[in-house]
């Protein structure tokens, strides 16, 4: 279906389901051919509103490969916009839904961000709950642009399939952008404060 556009944001009207099939497709694409990463964008009502001030932010999401859904405010505008979201999906969930996939399929995780030792334990957590992950490394870091060189480096050398990058939005979220060509993973997605909700 054709995306929904809340306040010039463009929202994807797709299925969790839908966005883990395509991760995974994307994947397998990328072993058979090297493609540059792409990026998705979980949208939430605080997103939609940091877009209208901050246009570096609107072109980050609109360009993103998925533009997902999550918040029930986003939800509620699609509806009442006529071009409804078939459920919300939320990042939390999502990440513990990729992590059984990639667990069944044997690909790799990177956890990028959050405060020191905060991405280990939501490592173990995802590993409790799907059992057989593989976690590819895990990096607090910062989004300093003087860091990039030193974050690149560690997850080339980590083989991983897909990024998950908690610093918060927007800079998570422009992070990526910024680094999508040099990016050595198929996918990168920005997470919020997934890594601290499943570390308890
Ligand atoms: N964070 C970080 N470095 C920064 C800024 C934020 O690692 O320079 C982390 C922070 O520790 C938290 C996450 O980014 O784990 C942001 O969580 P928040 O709930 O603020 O993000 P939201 O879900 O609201 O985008």
């Amino acid at each position: 279906p054709v995306p929904v556009s809340v306040l010039g944001v463009r929202v994807d009207r797709i299925t969790q389901q839908q966005v883990l099939d395509y991760i995974i497709e994307r994947i397998v694409t990328q072993q058979q051919s090297t493609l540059l990463c792409q990026q998705i964008i979980t949208v939430n009502p605080e997103f939609v509103m940091a877009a209208q001030r901050n246009s570096d932010f609107l072109t980050c999401i609109n360009q993103a490969a998925l533009v997902v859904p999550d918040g029930i405010g986003i939800v509620w505008a699609a509806r009442y916009l006529g071009r409804p979201t078939p459920e919300r999906v939320t990042g939390v969930d999502t990440v513990v839904a990729l992590a059984r996939r990639c667990a069944e399929a044997g690909y790799r995780l990177y956890l990028l961000g959050a405060a020191p030792g905060v991405a280990e334990i939501a490592a173990s957590r995802l590993q409790e709950l799907a059992p057989g992950l593989q976690i590819a490394g895990t990096y607090a870091g910062s989004p300093a642009a003087s860091e990039e060189e030193t974050i690149l480096e560690r997850i080339s050398n980590a083989r991983a399939d897909i990024l998950l990058v908690a610093y918060g939005a927007p800079a998570q979220d422009l992070w990526i952008k910024r680094n999508l060509s040099r990016l050595p993973v198929a996918i990168a997605i920005g997470v919020g404060g997934t890594f601290d909700f499943l570390a308890g």
